[in-house]
Formats: C-alpha cells, sequence, structure tokens
C-alpha cells in the first residue's frame, strides 16, 4: 500500500545505479526514497567486474574494503581463457591481472595516468546486498522495498509520481485543516469608547447653564473574539485489487463565535 510523500528525490529501481546514487545524495546531505519493485536485493551474479574509477566511486563512500573482503580475494588473476568447454582445451587467454598486480602497477605509475583503485571482481548479488544494508541505516534514505514506479507527472515544480506496493494495491491520502479568522464588526469593538455622536447634557454645581458631555458608548466586551471558521477536507482516492477505483472526500466546515452586531 502506497502513501503520500514528500521528498526531495525519488530513485526508481535499486540496482547498483540506485544503490551508489543513494548513498552519494546521503553523503552530500540530501535525504531520498529508494523505491524497488522487488521485496529482495537480485539473486543473480550479474555485474561481475567493477572497474578501477568505479572502485574510486566506493572508495569515498567507504565501502571498498568491505566489498574486496567479500568479493574475489586479490591473488586471484582476471584472466579471460576460450575454451570449448570447462575442461579444455584452452584455444586462447586474455592475461588480465589480478588486484594485487594491479596494487603493484597503479603504486608504480603515480602521475594521475591511472586509476587511483584496481578494479574489484564482486557478484551484483554481493554488491546489492552491501549496498542495501548500508541505505537502510542510512538515515537520509527511506527505503521501500517492494514499490514499483507506476507513473510520474510534472506538476509545477513538483513532480507527482505513484508507487505501487507489491499486492498492487494504491492509496494516495489528502488532508487539510485549517483555521480562518474574521473580525468584521469595527474596530475596538471589545473596549469602551467615548461616544461624540451620543452628546449628553450636563450641569455643573447650581448654576442653570447646561454643558455638553460625552459618555461612554457602552461595556466593554473582554471576551468579544475573532470569529473562527474551521475547516478540515480528508479524502483518499483507493485502487484495489487491481480492479476497483475509489474516491472519496469528507469536507466539513464549522464557524464558532459568530460575530453579529448589536
Ligand atoms: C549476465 C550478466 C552479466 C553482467 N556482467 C557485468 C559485469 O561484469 N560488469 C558490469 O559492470 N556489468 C555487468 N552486467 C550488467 C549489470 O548487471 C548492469 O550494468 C547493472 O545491473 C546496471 O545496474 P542498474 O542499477 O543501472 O540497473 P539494474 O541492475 O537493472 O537495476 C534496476 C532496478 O530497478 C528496479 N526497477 C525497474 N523498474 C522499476 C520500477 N518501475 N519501480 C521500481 N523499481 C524498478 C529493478 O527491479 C532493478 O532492481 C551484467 C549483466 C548481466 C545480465
Amino acid at each position: 500500500m502506497t502513501q503520500t510523500l514528500d521528498t526531495p528525490v525519488l530513485i526508481a529501481g535499486a540496482g547498483p545505479t540506485g544503490l551508489v546514487l543513494a548513498s552519494l545524495l546521503s553523503r552530500h546531505g540530501i535525504s531520498c526514497v529508494l523505491a524497488e519493485r522487488n521485496t529482495h536485493t537480485t539473486k543473480f551474479p550479474k555485474m561481475d567486474i567493477t572497474n578501477g574509477a568505479s572502485m574510486e566511486l566506493l572508495r569515498r563512500l567507504g565501502v571498498d574494503d568491505e566489498l574486496r573482503r567479500l568479493g574475489v580475494a586479490s591473488q586471484h588473476s582476471f584472466d579471460v581463457i576460450f575454451a570449448p568447454g570447462l575442461d579444455g582445451p584452452e584455444i586462447t587467454r586474455w592475461r588480465l591481472p589480478s588486484v594485487d598486480e594491479e596494487w603493484a602497477t597503479l603504486r608504480g605509475s603515480p602521475d594521475g595516468t591511472r586509476p587511483g583503485q584496481p578494479w574489484q571482481r564482486c557478484s551484483q548479488a554481493i554488491f546489492e546486498a552491501v549496498m542495501m544494508d548500508r541505505c537502510r541505516r542510512d538515515p537520509l534514505i527511506d527505503v521501500r522495498q517492494g514499490w514499483q514506479l507506476q507513473s510520474c507527472a510534472q506538476n509545477g515544480d513538483a513532480v507527482e509520481a505513484t508507487l505501487v506496493d507489491d499486492t498492487g494495491d494504491v492509496l494516495k491520502i489528502r488532508a487539510s485543516y485549517g483555521v480562518t479568522g474574521n473580525d468584521g464588526i469595527g474596530d475596538f469593538a471589545y473596549v469602551t469608547t467615548v461616544d461624540p455622536g451620543g452628546q449628553r447634557n450636563y450641569s455643573f454645581g447650581t448654576g442653570d447653564n447646561v454643558y455638553l458631555g460625552f459618555s461612554p458608548s457602552g461595556p466593554a466586551r473582554a471576551d468579544l473574539k475573532w470569529e473562527e471558521t474551521r475547516q478540515t477536507d480528508i479524502g483518499f482516492d483507493a485502487y484495489l485489487l487491481n480492479s476497483l477505483s475509489l474516491t472519496v472526500d469528507v469536507y466539513k466546515k464549522k464557524t464558532v463565535g459568530i460575530l453579529q452586531n448589536p
């Protein structure tokens, strides 16, 4: 089941490229969601030789030692043998140096014309398992195995992507809540004001002279507050059992403390 997520980067596919990309982004402080349609890393050997430039990248991620420890041991050659069967006869052979031999060559030519690291043989099954374990432990990487990217579309400055989990169910949740205020009842209605329009006659002392005075416009209304309108909108889009789609929206609006002129 998928949910609405907000992420600066979505990586679809946790093969070697996705796994390394997620780790590199994290190294630069960028978080991501790493979505892989399979619930597990590959079981097949596939990628075997990781070249020197890639090993330099993996060294920057601090994972080179582990891959070398788990990969083919450094003393074994990379020779490619051409033969009609496993029992020979050998027709010809490409001589390719072992990691140990490569180290010796590279250390002897530190002029930048050669890679900084020898190549390494390491099955893709091992490679992905190591990198996935690392990604899972990384707080900046939200790993979602069993999630398949179904669609994505540009929406203004953002991209909206839909991912389906391995049960085929989709759920996108939308929710919003807000309070708006209304103070449209006139300024200073909460305090007592002096009303210049309501002039009062007043005579001071015992004299007959009548003077005009002012009086308060009414009692103060200390409890007077902004009128509040609370609005809640909750909805969901569901796609279930590969056949049924359902959209539900609930909208509620409630106004409290309605202002009314006396
Ligand atoms: C037999 C064989 C031998 C090979 N030997 C070598 C070698 O020695 N050296 C070498 O460098 N390369 C080798 N390769 C090639 C190597 O396997 C690929 O270069 C490598 O796998 C590419 O990695 P990737 O992450 O780009 O793609 P992939 O490994 O194909 O990974 C893509 C990932 O994305 C996932 N995915 C696909 N679509 C979606 C979707 N919609 N939503 C979510 N997830 C999705 C897939 O499940 C997969 O896990 C070999 C390949 C094979 C088949």
